[in-house]
This record gives structure tokens, sequence and C-alpha cells, in this order.
């Protein structure tokens, strides 16, 4: 009874809202589906700011607008990427629960031992929180290189106990194996480490069986199977028809085969597969269960001391919040994603009468993702927002006189109509020009008040249950351009690359209603450089709604003393931990952003560790320029121009003491006014 009391008067309020000019909190939750993207994590509070909860309702909450403001304040410049640990722990106590209760739950008489793929976010940090974190279930490293095997090797603790009923952390270590990274995962067996050599490819096969004969220490392998799961909905094979790696069912028979003659079947205790990252439908995950299971059954039927089950990753990520199996959200949860795969391999088992395995998956993206916000601030926007216009003086050019009227005069019965005949002033108004019958202050009161028109146009056709297709055009044409302290190359290349969608909201003024609708461009020279695809309850939206951004009142129209928008004005890209920060590239020179650690603390948070961005000489080092050369030939140069009298010695040192400031700066812009 309660529950529902309130409910029926979050919605009263709202409705009482909606009827007035205001705007509530609850319209910006639903605009910008903060709920079904961000629980338990982010939020919105009443002074409509973001709020952060790194342990969701189990511990305390910060307010990420202010922290942001503090960073500043501690010479943080933006953008800046803010990893929180604790959110990154709790996505691991998570999965480790949900695998858990799957457990219980089907009274499953084995284990989850799950392993982190380094790379996912290979940052030292966050390994190594993983690892710290991670010991209480016994988490473990995926390798899926030979640096990655290093990192996993120097961060897992081993441990020496000749006890196999103790479980360690795994290591396992996947992707091209040559003679260095095989003997070295065979060497560490010697540590106390338990790495498990995944035979991706066949051809591994005879090189481990050779390297181990060699060094005279019994492998422990796994094996990667091609699984045939297909993705009926939209008719593509999971994994393509032929991958790189992974064994198909005649390769796995051989691979047998060898393992028997060379008497070292015993040493095959891993079946691994992995269907690709994001999966979205969990239809796909059931049947690539049912497929690997029945394999598992018969791999240890054939003879091998199978122990575990490795089910990859793919585990997805509800970047749009919508819950269905759009290929940025997922149709199923984590406790899903585990009762399926308990459940699965669990009945396999019991009707080939064999062991049940200790359970692996190799989720990183829904570990990595949550973790990291990346905030931004907008740096300004294009003119084409429709701002109103004055009336024209008495002897103004006759069209500039129509396009008034049209403006004065728009309806809801005739806004079509007023639409066609703007755009035909306008045209007209174009050919004029290039005739030399129009100056240029004419056709730019033209192609203003046009605009004006345009703005008040799509208001109305924004309130029609039904706008003709010609809308969709206006939309797009007068969607404005915020321009964004950002190089998407650098910090959001999922975004451009794979067109991955990621949540981007306003971080405050949350209590106001956004007036615009734009899309974002970046700093960089090139086109690709924008976002202009946004998260959607359907499919994609090609615009965001924010807020405007100019300090000033729109024109003189505005009716209260609005007070002036707060600048600057930021932004964030949340659930960007999981792959971002390493695709990322120098375009533009735009470098590496600043990061910063917070942990949460019973007071409240902590700044955990800071890693400045680069600076424009690191940057520069990179490719091959050398800060003090670069400076020491502006030296000879200015000297140059002083000589000839080009430049007067005050200029010179500006411009040397400029120069070389820029080269210990970061790479990004520095708002300091003008
Ligand atoms: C990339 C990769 C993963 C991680 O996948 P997520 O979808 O991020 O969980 C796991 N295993 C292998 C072999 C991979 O290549």
């Amino acid at each position: 009874m309660g529950v529902e009391t309130v409910a029926e008067e979050k919605k009263e309020s709202k409705k009482s809202k909606k009827a007035g000019a205001g705007w509530s909190i609850e319209e910006s939750e639903d605009l910008y589906r903060i709920q079904g993207w961000g629980a338990p994590y982010f939020a919105i509070n009443a002074a409509g700011h973001i709020t952060v909860s790194p342990q969701g309702d189990r511990g305390g909450s910060l307010d990420l607008y202010e922290l942001v403001e503090a960073l500043r304040k501690r010479k943080l410049d933006l953008p800046l990427l803010i990893r929180f640990s604790d959110i990154l722990a709790d996505r691991l106590e998570r999965l480790n629960s949900c695998f858990a209760r799957a457990m219980a739950r089907y009274k499953y008489p084995g284990v989850y031992q799950g392993v982190y793929p380094i790379k996912c976010n290979q940052q030292r940090h966050i390994v190594e929180t993983l690892a710290q974190r991670g010991k209480p279930f016994q988490f473990g490293l995926e390798a899926g290189s030979k640096p990655e095997l290093m990192i996993a090797l120097a961060t897992l603790p081993p441990q020496l106990e000749q006890n196999d009923k103790a479980s360690k952390s795994l290591i396992i270590c996947n992707g091209y194996k040559d003679r260095d990274y095989l003997e070295t995962a065979l060497l560490a067996k010697r540590l106390g480490h338990r790495a498990i050599i995944v035979i991706d490819q066949l051809r591994e096969l005879e090189w481990v069986l050779h390297i181990s004969q060699q060094l005279n220490i019994k492998p422990l392998l796994g094996v990667r199977a091609q699984l045939s799961v297909k993705d009926w909905e939209n008719q593509r094979s999971i994994q393509g028809e032929r991958t790189k790696f992974g064994l198909t069912a005649p390769e796995i028979v051989t691979l047998l085969q060898r393992l028997e003659a060379a008497e070292r079947l015993d040493c095959l205790r891993l079946l691994h597969f992995h269907l690709g990252t994001q999966i979205s439908n969990i239809t796909i995950i059931k049947d690539a269960m049912r497929e690997a299971s029945q394999l598992y059954v018969q791999l240890a039927r054939w003879g091998a001391k199978m122990r575990y089950l490795n089910v990859g990753g793919g585990l997805a990520v509800d970047y749009d919040g919508s819950n269905t199996n759009f290929p940025a959200s997922k149709n199923y949860n984590m406790q899903n994603y585990a009762n399926d795969i308990v459940a699965a391999i669990q009945e396999a088992c019991e009707q080939g009468g064999v062991e049940v395995p200790t359970l692996i998956s190799e989720s990183g993206r829904a570990i990595a993702a949550h973790q990291s916000v990346l905030v931004f601030d907008v740096l300004g926007s294009n003119e084409a927002l429709g701002a109103a216009q004055e009336k024209p003086a008495k002897d103004a050019h006759a069209i500039v006189q129509n396009l008034w009227e049209i403006s004065q005069s728009l309806k809801s019965n005739t806004y079509q109509e007023a639409y066609h005949d703007a755009i035909q002033l306008k045209q007209e108004a174009i050919s004029l020009f290039n005739f030399g019958y129009l100056t240029l202050t004419e056709r730019a009161q033209v192609e203003r008040l046009y605009w004006d028109c345009c703005q008040k146009i799509l208001d109305i056709a924004r309130q029609q249950e039904y706008a003709p297709e010609d809308f969709e055009e206006l939309e797009k044409m007068m969607t404005a351009i915020y321009y964004v302290n950002l190089s998407v190359f650098q910090s959001a290349p999922e975004s451009w690359s794979l067109e991955q969608l990621f949540p981007i909201m306003p971080i405050h003024r949350l209590k106001e209603q956004p007036q615009h609708r734009a899309i974002l461009a970046d700093l960089t020279c090139d086109s690709d450089g924008k976002i202009d695809r946004f998260i959607d309850l359907r499919d994609v939206k090609p615009y965001l709604e924010v807020h405007d951004f100019r300090p000033a009142p729109r024109g003189k129209v505005a009716k209260k003393k609005e007070t002036s928008s707060p600048v600057p004005y930021y932004l964030g890209m949340f659930l960007v931990g999981a792959y971002q920060e390493i695709m990322g590239n120098l375009h533009n020179l735009f470098g590496d952003i600043n990061v910063v650690h917070i942990a949460m603390t019973p007071k409240g948070y902590q700044i955990e560790s800071i890693v400045k961005g680069d600076t424009m000489t690191e940057v520069l080092s990179y490719v091959q320029y050398d800060a003090e050369d670069l400076l020491e030939r502006m030296r000879r140069y200015t000297e140059q121009a002083l000589v000839q009298g080009q430049i007067s010695l005050e200029e010179s040192q500006r411009l040397l003491t400029d120069y070389e400031k820029s080269l210990r700066r970061y790479t990004y812009l520095v708002d300091e006014g003008i």
C-alpha cells in the first residue's frame, strides 16, 4: 500500500510539473534513460547533478559534478577520465555471486573460478585491483599475447603448496604462441602458477609437446573449440565461417589422437570457446552452451582428465538501457547468464555420466565497462540554432519582409505551407545574391530569419501526432553542433571504429529542460571526429538533448531575465572502462588524457592516484620530435627575425615563452579565458 502511494505521488508530481513550465528530475531520468544503463551506480540527485554510488546501494555516493569541480581546482584539466575502483570491485563481486547463486540453485557440485581478460583494459591499476579484490574468489587472469602473459605472471602471486584440492587462481594462456610464450608458460608451473595453455590452433600442439618434453614439465592443456552457433535473427554465423582461433570437430579428433599417441591425454584439462564480445541475445549463449556441454562430455568420455569448462567472454553490457537484443543492449542479466551456463553443463554431465567441471568465464566488458566515466566540456556551439530575430526596418528587402511575416504568423494548421514558402524565399534570395542583386548583409538577414522560421516550424511539428517526412530533414538540419574538448579517436575509439553506442549526458543542470538537440564535434580536423549516434529506447537517436550553452539569453524575446547559464557545461560519457583506453590513437596529436582513481572511504571519497595525461613534449616524442631541438630551432629563427628588425625583443620573448610553456602542457584546450 505504502509503496503504491509513493508511486502515485510521483506520477502526480510529474504531471503537475509537465503542466507547468518547470522540468523535473524524473523527466531528465526518462530522457537520458539513466536508470536503464546506470543502475545501481549512476543516478540524479535533487541538485540536478549526477551521483555515483560505486557500491550500489551498499555504500555511499558522491556528486559527480562537485567531484569534477574539485579535481579542476587541483589543476586536473578536462577531458578527464575518472575511474571508480569500487565499481570495478563491485562488478567482480556481482559476477561471482551470480555464479554462486546459480550453483546453489541447481545444486551444482562444482565451483566458479573466473578470469579477467587483460586485453579488455590492461592498465596496471585495473589489473592489480582485480587481482587484489579477486583473491577471495580465486579470480585469475587471461592472457591473449606475450606481453599480457608477462603481466599475468608478475601480477598474480603464485601458490607453492602442492595441494591439488586447494584451487588456485588460474592463468589462461590464449592467443598466438611462439617458443618464448610456451616456454614461459610452462616454466611458470615451477613457480606454482596454474597456467593453462589453450591450444587455439592445431599447429601449436606439436610445439607444446616438443617444448614440454625438452623442459620435462607436464603441460596443463586446454583446447579452444569452434562452435557452429548461428545468430538466426541476424542471419550470420557468430564466429564467422573460418575464424582465426579454435579447432573444428575434425581437428579436435586429430588433437585427441595425437595426445593419445604421445601419452599426454591426461594433460588435456580444459575446454574453451569464445563467441565474441557483447553477445546481446541470450539465445545464442544457450545454443553455444548446449553444443559446448556435449563437447565437454565427449572429451571426458574419450579419456581426457577434463576439469574445466571455460565459456570465454561475451557477457554483454546494456549501454542503451533498453534490455533488448539490440547490439548496444542485452536481453538478459548477469544472473540469467550464470543460470543458463550452470544449468546446461549440469544437465549434459548428468546425462553423460561425467563429473561437472569447474566453470570459468573470461568476462571483460561486463567487469570493466562501468568503472570509468569520461568527462569533457563543451567549447561552443554553431550558429544554426534559430535565434529569434528583430523586426526588419521598413526599407528592408521584400524577401526579408516576407520571411518576417511568415515567422510572425505561424500556426499549427499552416506550418507545412509556411515551411515550403520559407524554403522558396531562401532559394530566391540566393539566386538574387548570385546575380548581384542582394548584398551580403541582406543575405545574412534572410538566412537568420529563415533559421528562425525553421526553428519555430520545428517546434510546432514536434508537437504533432504525425509530422510528414520533410520534417525529418528539417530536424536534421536544425540539429546544433556542440564542439567538445575531446578527441574521439583517443578517448572513444569504439564509438567511431565499431560504432558502439555509449550513454552520454550532461552531468549537471538536470533540473532544467534541455532546449536543443545537438551532435558533438570533437577537436580533431577529421570529419569522422564526431558523435552523431546516441542511445534511444528503440534503435539509435541522431542527436543528444542538451542545454543552452551560450551564456547570453536568446535574443530580446527572452521573457524573464534568464539567469545566464553557468559556463562551463560538462558532459559525461559513461560505461567506457572496457576497450576504450588502449585502442586510442594520436589523431592530430591529441594525447592521453588525465586519469584519476577515486576510492570510497567511510567519510566520502579519496583520490587514490592521478595519472597525468600526455604533455605536448611527450606526444611529439612519439613521432620522433625532440622538444629541446624544436625549441632550439625556434630560438634561432626568432634571433634571425630580431636581427632583421621584424620582431621586437618583447614579442620574441613572448613567443618563445609561449612555445616553451606549451611543450610542457596538456594537448587539449585549457580554459583560461581570453
Ligand atoms: C576479448 C576476449 C574476451 C573478453 O570478451 P568480453 O566480451 O569483453 O567479455 C574473452 N576471451 C577471449 C578469448 C577474448 O578474445
